[in-house]
């Protein structure tokens, strides 16, 4: 039997990639996307409370748009639009498999989702709701792994998910170095003083300062996701120094 889970209400946060089509095929791919939704249906079916946060990046990033001679702030809104998208494709193949779930922007765009509203997001986490946070934190210049760094916070989450299509933080770029190793667990300074890629450093500051864990982990292969939350599966658990 699997151990009790540690953490009842999760933050899951979805980098835009892992929409993308194998060989980064199309940006939003479907049945991609629908696997990833049985994933997280799966998760719900056992109980937890979820809150999604996804990227935008398989889409749009304002930073390579400023690369490219755009104004940054410019080119943020249209990252932050990108996660929009990202959300209502999310949302849809949850809904397609019978999980209920309301999308809430940073943005208001209210022909579209909700907006915003904490108080009402809770309400919805309460009627069992998977509630999809989209457009980051609202503002150029951030990230979305800020916004889910926030939303984890103010949502009261027992832990940020971060779903990627790696197994975890590496001490060394497993890609490049065939000595890598993975971490099974790694403190938040530890992540900061030697800038591993885990989220960027606000969002990583922010999860230390509220004492939230990160656990990294790949939601592209079938099942760990709900294996990582019994304790089992392939992770990287970011968290305080243990004594
Ligand atoms: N973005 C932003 N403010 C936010 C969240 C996102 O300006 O609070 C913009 C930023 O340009 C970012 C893009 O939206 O590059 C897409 O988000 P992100 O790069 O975090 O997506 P991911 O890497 O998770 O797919």
């Amino acid at each position: 039997m699997s151990p009790a889970p540690r953490f009842k209400r999760i933050l899951l946060k979805l980098s835009g990639e892992v929409l993308m089509g194998d060989g980064g095929g199309l940006a939003i791919d479907p049945a991609v996307t629908a696997r990833v939704a049985a994933e997280i249906a799966d998760v719900k079916a056992q109980g937890f409370e979820l809150c999604i946060v996804v990227g935008g990046g398989n889409i749009f990033r304002g930073i390579s748009g400023a690369a490219r001679g755009m104004e940054r702030a410019t080119g943020d809104y249209m990252g932050m639009l990108a996660t929009v998208m990202n959300a209502l494709a999310v949302q849809n193949a949850l809904e397609q498999i019978g999980v209920e779930t309301r999308v809430q922007s940073a943005i208001p765009m209210s022909s579209v989702c909700e907006p915003f509203i904490r108080r009402r997001a809770m309400r919805h986490l309460e009627k069992g709701r998977v509630v999809i946070f989209a457009a980051g934190v609202g503002s150029p210049f951030f990230t979305t792994d800020s916004g889910a760094a926030l939303r984890a916070a103010e949502m009261n989450c027992d832990a940020l998910f971060k779903g990627t299509s790696v197994d975890g933080v590496y001490d060394a770029d497993p890609k490049k170095d065939p000595n890598a190793k993975r971490y099974a667990t790694v403190s938040y300074d530890t992540v900061l003083a030697h800038n591993l890629k885990v989220m960027d450093a606000s969002a990583v500051a922010l999860c230390r300062d509220s004492n939230i864990p990160i656990v990294v982990f790949n939601i592209r292969e079938h099942g760990n996701f709900a294996a990582v939350l019994h304790g089992e599966g392939v992770s990287t658990v970011v968290q305080k120094e243990t004594e």
